[in-house]
C-alpha cells in the first residue's frame, strides 16, 4: 500500500501561544523512552477502542541518502515488516490482531512509513507487543524467499496502478516538478530494475541504520489509561537499542527557470500545472494552501467558476498545496473532458492574474477556515484517523498541539498574503505542465510538450 498524502499547509512561526481550538485541541500525555522513542497518549473514551499509529521517520526520500538511486526499498520494507519474526512467524501479526477483533493498515510516503491498528481497548498490550516485535525480530526472521514474495506483490501493485485511469498521477506530478537529483522525484513504489537487485542483506543493511527508536513516534488514542500505556510501552520498547541512525536528507529548494511541458498518456484527459513552492515548515505554506482552496472550491472557487460552471465546462478542477519536509509544490489539475487544453490554460492564467491584482474578501478566507475546521472535526471521528493525524502533524511540528496550530496558521493568512504568495510562487517563477491524454488523442496536448518518462 502506498499513499502520497496531500498535507495541509501550516506554519509554526509566532503561533506557539495560539488559543484553544475546542475539538481540535486534542489532549496528549507525552513521554520519551531512554532509547529516544517518542510516545503520545490521547484519551478518547467515546468508544471502547484503542487505535495506534506507529510513524517511522523513514520514507522514499530517505533512500537516496544511503543507496545508489532509489529502488523503492522503504516501501518494500513496509511490506516485509508484516511477514514475521521468530515470536510471531508467517504473518501472525495480522492474524492475531484480527482474532482480537481489530485490523491493521500500513503505507509509505516520501517522508515516513506508517502502521496503524484499531482494536477493542483490551487488545492494547497485544498491539504494543507486536509493534515492538517488528523492530526486535525483523532481521532475524527475514529470508530471501520473503523478499522475493513481497517484491512480486509490489510489482503487482505497480501494474494495478499503471492500469487504472489516473493511477500514475502522483508519480507523474512528483517526477514533473522535482528534478532527478531531488529525493521527491522518485516514486514510492521504486523502479523495477532496481528492486530486482535488492536482496535480504540489502534490506537488513537499510533497516539497521534507519528503523531505530530515535526515528519512531507511537501514538496511542482511545479508551486507555495513560499510566498503563506508559508502563506497557516502557516494558515492550525500552530494551530496543537506539542505534545510530544515518542523518536524514536536507531540505532542497527547487525552482524552475522557465515553463516545462510534458506529455503523458492516460485514459482520462487531464491538464495539470505544477509550481515548485515550499516545504511544510515554510511561513508561506499556509497561505499557499489557502490559495489552492480559494481557486478550486466547489461552488465558489475562481477556477470552478471559470472552468466548470462557465467557459469550457470541464468535468472537475482540483488544486492543492503538497508539502513535505524537503520541499513542496502547488498543483492545479483539470479533468478537461472534451475541452481544449490551450483554452483551459489561458483561463487558469487569467484567474491567477486576477487573484494577484484583487485581494480576496476576508469573508472568503474565513469561510475556507470554517470548512477546513469542519472537515478536520469530521475526520477525527474515526479513532485511527485521530491517531494518524497526531502522528503526522506531530512529526511536522514536534508539538502535541499540532492540529490547533495548523488551524491558527490558516486563520492568520491575510488577503495581502494571498496576493503576495501568488506573485512570488506562481506568477514569478517557472512551472511544469503535464498534458495527460488518451493514446488516440495525442494531438490534444499543449504544443511543444515532450514525452515524460517515469523513473
Ligand atoms: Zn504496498
Amino acid at each position: 500500500v502506498y499513499i502520497i498524502a496531500v498535507t495541509v499547509a501550516w506554519a509554526l512561526s509566532g503561533l506557539a501561544n495560539a488559543g484553544s481550538d475546542g475539538p481540535l485541541d486534542l489532549e496528549v500525555h507525552r513521554f520519551n523512552l531512554n532509547n529516544g522513542m517518542d510516545v503520545w497518549v490521547h484519551v478518547d473514551a467515546r468508544a471502547p477502542l484503542v487505535a495506534t499509529a506507529m510513524r517511522v521517520d523513514l520514507g522514499t526520500a530517505d533512500e537516496a541518502a544511503g543507496l545508489a538511486g532509489s529502488p523503492g526499498i522503504a516501501h518494500l520494507v513496509e511490506h516485509l515488516m508484516f511477514t514475521g519474526s521468530p515470536a510471531a512467524p508467517d504473518g501472525a501479526h495480522d492474524r492475531w490482531i484480527e482474532a482480537a477483533g481489530g485490523e491493521t493498515n500500513a503505507w509509505t510516503e516520501h517522508d515516513a512509513t506508517v502502521y496503524t491498528t484499531v482494536a477493542p481497548a483490551n487488545a492494547l498490550d497485544l498491539i504494543l507487543a507486536l509493534e515492538a516485535d517488528r523492530l526486535r525480530g525483523f532481521s532475524a526472521a527475514l529470508s530471501e524467499r520473503d523478499v522475493e514474495v513481497q517484491r512480486a506483490v509490489v510489482f503487482e501493485e505497480r501494474r494495478e496502478i499503471e492500469a487504472a485511469a489516473g493511477g500514475t498521477n502522483m508519480a507523474v506530478w512528483q517526477a514533473a516538478v522535482f528534478p532527478e537529483a531531488h529525493p521527491y522525484h522518485w516514486p514510492v513504489l521504486g523502479t523495477v530494475a532496481e528492486l530486482e537487485q535488492v536482496d535480504a542483506e540489502a534490506v537488513r543493511a537499510f533497516v539497521a541504520r534507519r528503523w531505530l527508536p530515535p526515528r519512531l513516534r507511537l501514538i496511542v488514542a482511545g479508551d486507555v489509561d495513560p499510566a498503563v500505556v506508559e508502563r506497557r510501552a516502557r516494558y515492550w520498547f525500552s530494551e530496543i537499542a537506539a542505534g545510530s541512525p544515518v542523518p536524514r536528507p536536507e531540505p532542497t529548494p527547487v525552482s524552475l527557470d522557465a515553463e516545462e511541458r510534458w506529455l503523458w498518456t492516460d485514459p482520462e484527459p487531464q491538464l495539470t500545472v505544477l509550481w515548485p513552492t515550499v516545504a511544510r515548515d515554510h511561513p508561506d505554506a499556509a497561505a499557499l494552501d489557502m490559495v489552492a482552496r480559494l481557486l478550486a472550491r466547489d461552488g465558489s472557487g475562481a477556477l470552478w467558476r471559470a472552468l466548470v460552471a462557465g467557459g469550457p465546462r470541464v468535468e472537475r478542477v482540483d488544486a492543492w498545496q503538497w508539502n513535505g519536509r524537503l520541499g513542496g509544490y502547488l498543483g492545479i489539475a483539470v479533468h478537461t473532458g472534451d475541452a481544449d487544453f490551450e483554452t483551459v490554460l489561458a483561463r487558469i492564467d487569467r484567474e491567477l492574474l486576477r487573484l494577484s491584482r484583487t485581494a480576496p474578501e476576508v469573508a472568503a478566507l474565513a469561510s475556507i477556515v470554517r470548512l477546513r475546521r469542519a472537515a478536520w472535526i469530521r475526520h477525527l471521528e474515526d479513532p485511527v484517523h485521530r491517531a494518524d493525524a497526531l502522528a503526522k502533524c506531530g512529526a511536522a511540528s514536534g508539538t502535541v498541539r499540532c492540529l490547533a496550530l495548523e488551524m491558527a496558521a490558516l486563520r492568520a493568512v491575510t488577503p495581502a498574503d494571498i496576493r503576495r504568495v501568488v506573485d512570488v510562487w506562481l506568477l514569478g517563477t517557472g512551472r511544469s505542465i503535464v498534458s495527460s491524454v488518451p493514446m488516440d488523442q495525442l494531438g490534444r496536448a499543449l504544443t511543444d510538450s515532450s514525452p515524460l518518462v517515469l523513473p
